[in-house]
Order: C-alpha cells, then structure tokens, then sequence
C-alpha cells in the first residue's frame, strides 16, 4: 500500500522512476569509480522537467510542492543513489533565492538550473564550523556598492563544478547573539579570488562533487545578498526545514532499493537445497526492512505535506531525516547480508548502495542534531 499520492502525484512517481531506471542504470556505477558527474543524465533530466521542479513556473520551474520533489527524488535514489545525489543536488541552495530572494536574482540565478545551464550548492559548513553552523566564520565586509569575501568552506557539493553558491557568512560581526550575524550571498565561481580543489575518495555518492572552496577577498556586488542582511541564519533554518525532507525521500527510495535488492537475490539464491527466501530469517529481514520503510516514507511525506501547507514543524522534519537515514542504513546493510559474499564486490550494486546510505546520517544535520531537535519538540509539546 502506498502513501495517499494524488493521481498527478503517481504520474510524477512514474515518470522519475522510469527516467531513473533507463538512465542511471547505465551509468552509475561507472560515474562511481570514476568520481564523475554524470553530466549528460543531468541535461536530460532538466529536459524532462525533473530537476528543480519546485521553481515556480513564471521562472522556469514547474511550482510543485516539497511533496513532489520528494517523489522524484525518493524514485532516483531508489535505482542510484549516486546519480540520485547529483540531480538533488543540482538545484541545492536554490531554495534560499526561491524563498528570499528577489525578482531579478530569481529570473538570473533560478532559470539556468532548470534548463540544465547551471549548477549551484550552498556553502555553510567550514573545517572549524559543522554542526554548530553557527559558529561560521567567513565573512562579507562592506566597501563601497560591494562584499568583499573572506573565508574557507569545506565538504561543499558542487564546490568545484557550480557556476554560483550561495554562502552563508557574517556580514554583521557586532552581533554577538549570532541569530543577527549572518547573511546567505550569492558568489560566482568564477570571480577572482574564488578556489576550489575537489575532495576526492569519499566512501560513497562519489558521482557527487564534493569540494574545499576558499574566498580569498572576492568581491562581490551588494546585490547579491539574498533576502535582508542579518537574516542569514533564519534562512539557513527555513532552508533545511525543507532539504532535510528531500535527505528522507532519499532515505526511502535507498531503503526501498536495497529492499528490492535483497528480494530478488533470496529468490534465487539456492542453499542447503531451497531459495534463501524459504528461510525465516530472511523472511523476517524482509518484514522488518518493508515495514520500516513504509514508516519511514510516512514520516516523510507527513512532513512533506506539511510544510506544502505552512505548517512548518523543525521536530516532525527532524524525525522523517533520521529516522529514513537511519532505515536506509539498516536496510542496506541486511540487504547486503543477504547477498553474502556476492554482496561485498561491485557486480551486484548492493555494496555501492552500502556505501551511498552512510551519508544521510551526515549530511544536512547528523543523526544526534536531528535527535535533539525532535527531544527539544517533543520536551516543549503540551500532551
Ligand atoms: C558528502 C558530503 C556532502 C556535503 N555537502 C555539503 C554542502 O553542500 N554544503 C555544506 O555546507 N555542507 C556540506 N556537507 C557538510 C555536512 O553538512 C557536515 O559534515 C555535517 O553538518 C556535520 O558536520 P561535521 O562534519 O563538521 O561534523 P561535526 O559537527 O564535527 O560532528 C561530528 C559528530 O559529532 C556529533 N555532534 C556534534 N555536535 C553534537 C552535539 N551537540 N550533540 C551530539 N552530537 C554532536 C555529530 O552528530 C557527528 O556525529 C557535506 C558533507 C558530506 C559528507
């Protein structure tokens, strides 16, 4: 039984997971040891309509909801979550500008990411700053009609291949109760004084370009700053109030495939005489990981839905991110179980999907930050 999707919903499902399943499948483990970005997917992708199809038809995008990113995405991720990664990604930060930013810099900067012109991410992470994002260090001062911007962002997707990022820095020092002390601005990669030297080894999504940038004084037009100056870190929660719920989908759709997976190897699999389905330990693998998934893709179209309607809740988000990462983990894990020795080489995909899960209990607030935000809800709520 799947969640209650609307018919144009399901035909959005559809049309992600047959894109997936024709494209990704050819290339993805290629892209994986090769660290590539697989450029030409993206393109078609963009011409189908299925990348950023949150923007809002008047630049581009198509105007759905987070409910129906998360379809798309949750049906990529289900097939490769490498690919997967990339074509989420591909709109990442964009939407700070679709939320905050004004007129000219949507028609400029959302556009050429639906068309498949431009790639972008957003820089918030720096080596001293992870989790406490808000100890961010880089910083915009004012000279004149521009930023000049100083500072070193790490782990940043796209760092190295982005045409724009946007970039979460001080640009009020003075305020000490840091809520005032940041901004979101928008930097071109290719100004002068931008660097960026790409991360390479990563355990998984290694299609996914992961870089160091560094802003050595790069100036940057006053128009570029997204939103209101000192509303940095408003935006930065509004901003994951909404990407964490795509790292569920995500979750999902890797749970879901390593799920399916692990189905069609116990059925095939012969030992001790019959299919290793016929064994109840694997049959109740199966139960376990189906039943956490349903949950799990609940929890997450919960929030979806939610906050398509205004209702924006960080504990309900919290929940569907790490409880989803988390499922996607397991499931890959007693997936690959199942496969055994079969499992731990490359020819069955189910070790790359071993590898690809880790980083969802990482990424877009770690699995104990989630946590504490859904203690800190759950500690508040009158019952
Ligand atoms: C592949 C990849 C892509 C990424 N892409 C981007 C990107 O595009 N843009 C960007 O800005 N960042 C990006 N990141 C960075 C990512 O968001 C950070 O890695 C993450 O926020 C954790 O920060 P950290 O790595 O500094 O870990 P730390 O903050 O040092 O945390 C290490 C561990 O300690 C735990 N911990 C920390 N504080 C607490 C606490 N108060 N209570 C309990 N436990 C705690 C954490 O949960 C974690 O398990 C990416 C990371 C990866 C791996």
């Amino acid at each position: 039984m799947d969640f209650d999707f609307t018919k144009e919903q399901q035909d959005i499902r559809k049309a992600a997971r047959e894109f997936a399943e024709k494209e990704f499948s050819e290339v993805g483990r290629e892209c994986d040891i090769n660290e590539e970005f697989p450029f030409d997917v993206w393109k078609k992708a963009c011409e189908l309509g299925l990348i950023g199809c949150f923007i809002p038809e008047e630049y581009g995008g198509a105007g759905y909801g987070v409910t129906e990113h998360c379809c798309i995405m949750e049906k990529f991720w289900r097939v490769d979550p490498g690919c997967g990664q990339c074509m989420s990604s591909a709109t990442m930060g964009a939407e700070v500008i679709e939320m905050f930013g004004a007129e000219d810099q949507k028609r400029a900067y959302l556009t050429p990411l639906v068309l498949g012109k431009q790639l972008m991410g957003i820089a918030i992470t720096e080596p001293d700053s992870g989790s406490d994002a808000l100890s961010a260090s880089t910083i915009a001062t004012r000279d004149g009609d521009d930023y000049i911007m100083k500072g070193h962002k790490t782990f940043i997707t796209n760092g190295d291949i982005g045409n724009f990022l946007v970039v979460f820095c001080v640009t009020n020092p003075e305020e000490k109760g840091h809520r005032d002390r940041f901004s979101m601005i928008i930097v071109e990669t290719d100004r002068a004084g931008y660097e960026s030297n790409k991360l390479v080894d990563k355990l998984g999504i290694r299609a996914s370009n992961t870089s160091e940038v560094w802003f050595n004084d790069v100036r940057v037009p006053c128009k570029n700053l997204v939103g209101k100056e000192g509303f940095g870190a408003k935006y930065l929660m509004e901003f994951f109030n909404r990407t964490r719920i795509m790292v569920a989908a995500a979750g999902v759709g890797l749970a879901q495939g390593a799920m399916e997976k692990a189905i069609r190897h116990i059925k095939e699999r012969q030992q001790f005489g019959k299919p290793l389905a016929e064994f109840q330990v694997n049959r109740f693998k199966i139960a376990e990981m189906g039943t956490m998934i349903e949950a799990a893709r609940n929890l997450t179209y919960k929030a979806a839905t939610m906050v398509d309607k205004g209702i924006i809740d960080p504990g309900q988000v919290a929940m569907a991110k790490w409880f989803a990462a988390w499922v996607a983990v397991r499931s890959a894990d007693e997936a690959l179980q199942m496969h055994g020795g079969y499992g731990y080489f490359g020819d069955y995909d189910i070790s790359r999907f071993y590898r690809d899960a880790k980083v969802l209990e990482i990424y877009e607030g770690a699995k104990e930050i989630e946590k504490e935000l859904v203690a800190k809800s759950l500690l508040k709520r009158q019952f």
